[in-house]
Formats: structure tokens, C-alpha cells, sequence
């Protein structure tokens, strides 16, 4: 009786104490690097074939996944399942050879490859434009948070829209408009396609600029010839423009040039009072389709919240990589993905399996959910997203690992896109607490928030976090963590070379891991929705989907 009494008493205290604290997990380091590397060992073996989507490599990849969820004890978290179809199209377009350009003093032709790239979504064999009237619409931006609006007034049905790349914040100077150099939302090429086809253009092409855009003409013209996948809809995407493509800048200072735009158009499309300019020219393209159709699978684990089960904080990593492709120097053909991404896959796992050995059961339920086809363009996630097995407005928040850094512990900590929502000021708390430093992107006009499947949350609303190792080792001496991320990125990052071996520190994995353990353990046990900041452009969305 007397233990009992003293129980009580302790439990009053800690209450009486404090409120933070009552909700912290009991460990707070419960996953280990041993165990995380014990699931990269077979996530990233060769016999896995590289996880590429609709492969054997796939069964076997999401078949690991959902034994070590069942072994765990989590219930299949899709109505008995623990797997969510994708269902994608692939679709391989070929433009016509050349553009053509009329109206002007002379025509236009301009080259597919090295003047343009273009392809549709529609799926349909064939699509045209035919003498489709250019207008130039600045950044094809409609933000009313930051009262820009680049189709005003416009009517663009029937016609194709020329857009440039990034916002108008981007060098311009004022880190009040937009958010200065950090791309905004509205910066994506993403976002310029899904802007015209909400407008009702018939096509759509970004003017490729380096500086902005982040990476070369090499980049666009290489990844967006052959086939794409998308994800299957009932529309067939007939809601999107027919045509989709980027213009190399000269070919684009061409075309302006021949409606009487020169001198710098970022300068011209950033003024307040820019209206869009049709440029009197009409364009002409076909676009020949084949479409292959498949089905992929996110896997999907729950630990059912002990009072509050139907709201929830959802955990993601993407399972798939490239699979079997060009060999290196070396020979090796097989793109492992080690880092990126077998470690956060198998961290997701860690993760399920610290949740169910807490102590106290998480109050909310936790969703452990692994995505296909991020390397094709966050597929799986924005499947989930767009067809959600648990509802959006009671999801707390996503919590996203994506290729954490094998360079050990690091005394600073980097979130992606970080300022967005109030999650960040969960993980300063944290960091404050062990002294660590918290940082953002270090490119921020790259616009990395956009760039893994956390967006995809970010999108439909929910608060969504990604973070990462920072670049200060814990244990090696200045400049090292940062020496050792860029030769990853230049050497490792997509190449067969990104390979698991029992020599990796797994120590920084745990780290990142561990702090977000620590942060859905937190939420789980609070009744808050943490929102977006101010100035986010995912603020409006969110409110709106929680009835506010
Ligand atoms: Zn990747």
C-alpha cells in the first residue's frame, strides 16, 4: 500500500511540475543504430534487385516490410490489409521533332531536346495543339497570400501559357516579397503545371533558367525524355493541360523577342503591376503516347491510440529505388539505395518497434507508412494523400525520413524547408535541451521542401516535417560531416555505389530518428493540432480542412 501511496504522490508531483514534461516518451533513445542497420543489411541487399516498383524486387521489398509490421504486432493498417494499392500509368510520350511558331515576322522551328522537352499526362495516344495562341503569363503565379495574381482578368482556354520558373521573390532583392531567395511553392515547376491546367490552358512550358530553376538544361532534358509514371486517376488527367514542357532559355528569349519582350523578363514579371502579355504568336506540337498501366503498393502498419485512436501522426519513408540499371566503373548495376533510401525505411521499422515497446501506450494512434515511387515523382505518397485511409483533418502530422546521413552524430540539425509549421519549434525545443543547433536548407532556392514525400501532406494540408544531420560532426573535427555529405551527394547519391556495409555509422540515423521518435511520442500524447506559420503557403488549406 505504502508503494501505491508513494506512486500517487510521485505522479501529483510530475503533474504539479510540469505539463511538458508528463508527455515525453520513457526512453527517449530507444532506437538503437545496431537495429536500423540490421534492416538496411536486407533492404539494400543485392538480391532485393535495387526496389524498383512493379519488379520482383518490389514483392520481395514490400513483403519484408509488412513481416517485420506483423512480427511487431501492428495491425494491417488498411482495412485488414498492410498494403494500399498505387495504381500507376506509364507513360512514354514523343514529341514531334520540331515546334513550329507562327504569326511573327518570320516563323519559329524549334528543335525537341535541345530547344524544348514536352509531354502529356492526358492519357491518350495522340495530342495536339494546333496553332494554340502564346501568352506570357510572368510566373503563372495565383497567390493570395502575397496578393499576386499572374492570370488576373485573363482568359487562357484554348491557349498555351509561357511561364518562368521559381517566384518573384527569387534575386529580387526584398526578402519581404515572396520569401526572397527561399523558393516558395509557387517556385515549382510542380506548381506551374497544376496553376494553367486549373486556368484551362491547353499547354503549358516553363522557361528553363539555371539560376532559378536550381540545375542545368542537361537536367530537363534528361529526365523528362522516355517514360514517366503517374499515378492512375478516373479522368485519365483530362483535367490537365494537353501539353506539359520546359523551353531552353535562348529559345525562349527568341520567341519573346519576336512579340518585342526583351532585356530581363524576371525583372519585367516581378513588377506589382505585371499583366500578362499575349505575344501574337501561335504554336503547333504533337505529342504520340504509349501507356503501359500497373499497380505498386504503399505499405501501412497502426498502433491504435489508447484514448484518442481516431486521430493520428503518420510516419513515412519511401521504400523504392531505381533497380537494375547502368553499371558503374566498377561493374555494379544494381542501384542498392542504402542511404536513400533502405535507412529510412528501416528506421520506420525501428520506429514501430520503439512505439510498441514504450512503456505507456501512445494516446493517439500512430500509422507507420512506407511509399512507393518517390524516385518517379513522390508517387506513392501522393496517392495516399489523395485517397487517405485515415481522415486528413484528424491527422496530426507527418513525419518523413528520406535518406539520412551515414556520417554519425552531428551537433547541429537541419530541417528541411524549416520555418513552414510549428513542429520545427517542437525539435528546437529538443535540440535546445541536448545543445544542439537547429538550421534549414542549405540551398534553400532549391526548394528541397517540395522535393520528398512530406510535400505531399504538406499539400492536402497537414503540418509535415522532414529533417536530417546537420553538417558539425559530433566526433570529427570541423568540416569533416560536410566533406563527407558532399561526397555522397557527388559520388554515392543515385549511383550503384550507394551500398550497404557493416561499417556504417548508424549512429546519425539514430540520431534524427530518435528526436523524431521522441517528437510523435509527444504528439501522440497531446490533444494540440500544431498549425502552419505565417506566411505558409499551406495555411489556408490546412484551416480550411479542419472547418476553421
Ligand atoms: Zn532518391
Amino acid at each position: 500500500m505504502i508503494k501505491y501511496n508513494a506512486l500517487l504522490l510521485l505522479a501529483a508531483v510530475a503533474l504539479l511540475f510540469s505539463c511538458k514534461h508528463q508527455t515525453q516518451a520513457t526512453t527517449t533513445a530507444p532506437i538503437t543504430p545496431e537495429d536500423i542497420k540490421s534492416h538496411i543489411a536486407v533492404l539494400a541487399n543485392d538480391s532485393l534487385m535495387g526496389r524498383k516498383p512493379f519488379t520482383a524486387g518490389e514483392t520481395k521489398t514490400i513483403n519484408y516490410i509488412s513481416a517485420e509490421f506483423r512480427k511487431l504486432g501492428l495491425i494491417p493498417g488498411n482495412n485488414g490489409s498492410y498494403f494500399q494499392d498505387v495504381p500507376m500509368v506509364e507513360i512514354k510520350g514523343t514529341p514531334s521533332e520540331t515546334m513550329g511558331v507562327t504569326g511573327g515576322k518570320s516563323p519559329i522551328v524549334l528543335h525537341s531536346g535541345t530547344d524544348f522537352v514536352a509531354f502529356s499526362r492526358q492519357e491518350l495516344d495522340q495530342v495536339e495543339l494546333k496553332n494554340s495562341p502564346l501568352v506570357f503569363v510572368g510566373y503563372g503565379v495565383v497567390a493570395p497570400e502575397y496578393h499576386w495574381n499572374d492570370y488576373a482578368g485573363l482568359n487562357v482556354k484554348g491557349k498555351t501559357v509561357v511561364v518562368l520558373v521559381n517566384d518573384p521573390g527569387f534575386k529580387s532583392g526584398y526578402s519581404k516579397l515572396f520569401k526572397g531567395d527561399t523558393m516558395t511553392y509557387y517556385g515549382r515547376w510542380t506548381y506551374k503545371y497544376e496553376e494553367a491546367a486549373r486556368q484551362g490552358a491547353a499547354g503549358v512550358i516553363i522557361v528553363h533558367q539555371t539560376e532559378p530553376a536550381s540545375y542545368p538544361w542537361s537536367v530537363v532534358s534528361s529526365s523528362n525524355t522516355g517514360a514517366r509514371l503517374y499515378m492512375q486517376q478516373s479522368n485519365k488527367h483530362m483535367d490537365r493541360c494537353k501539353v506539359e514542357g520546359w523551353m531552353a532559355e535562348d529559345a525562349a528569349k527568341k520567341l519573346l523577342a519576336a512579340a518585342g519582350i526583351t532585356g530581363d523578363f524576371r525583372a519585367l514579371a516581378r513588377k506589382k503591376d505585371f499583366k500578362a502579355i499575349p505575344l501574337n504568336l501561335n504554336v503547333s506540337l504533337n505529342i504520340h503516347n504509349q501507356l503501359k498501366y500497373s499497380t505498386s503498393h504503399n505499405v501501412i502498419g497502426m498502433m491504435q491510440g489508447s484514448t484518442r485512436p481516431n486521430e493520428y501522426i503518420i510516419y513515412t519513408a519511401h521504400w523504392d529505388h531505381f533497380g537494375i540499371g547502368k553499371p558503374d566503373a566498377k561493374g555494379d548495376s544494381i542501384y542498392n539505395g542504402a542511404v536513400d533510401n533502405a535507412d529510412g525505411s528501416a528506421s520506420l521499422i525501428s520506429m514501430a518497434k520503439a512505439f510498441t515497446e514504450a512503456k505507456e501506450k501512445p494516446k493517439r494512434s500512430i500509422i507507420f507508412l512506407a511509399v512507393t515511387a518517390e524516385e518517379q515523382g513522390l508517387l506513392g505518397s501522393e496517392y495516399y494523400a489523395a485517397n487517405p485511409i485515415y481522415p486528413l483533418n484528424k491527422t496530426v502530422a507527418d513525419l518523413n525520413m528520406d535518406a539520412l546521413g551515414d556520417y554519425g552524430e552531428t551537433k547541429d540539425l537541419s530541417i528541411t524547408g524549416k520555418g513552414q509549421n510549428e513542429l520545427d519549434d517542437y525539435i528546437e525545443r529538443y535540440a535546445k535541451e541536448g545543445g544542439l543547433k537547429v538550421v534549414g536548407d542549405t540551398k534553400p532556392g532549391a526548394g528541397g521542401y517540395y522535393r520528398s514525400d512530406h510535400f505531399n501532406f504538406a499539400k492536402v494540408g497537414v503540418p509535415a516535417l522532414d529533417m536530417n544531420n546537420g553538417i558539425i560532426s559530433a566526433s570529427h573535427e570541423a568540416g569533416w560531416a560536410k566533406k563527407q555529405q558532399e561526397d555522397y551527394t557527388a559520388h554515392h547519391y543515385h549511383q550503384p555505389s550507394d551500398n550497404y556495409s557493416p561499417d556504417m555509422d548508424g549512429t546519425g540515423m539514430a540520431q534524427v530518428a530518435n528526436l523524431l521518435y521522441r517528437l510523435g511520442y509527444q504528439l501522440s500524447n497531446e490533444t494540440t493540432f500544431p498549425g502552419w506559420k505565417k506566411g505558409s503557403e499551406f495555411k489556408t488549406i490546412r484551416e480550411k480542412s479542419m472547418g476553421k
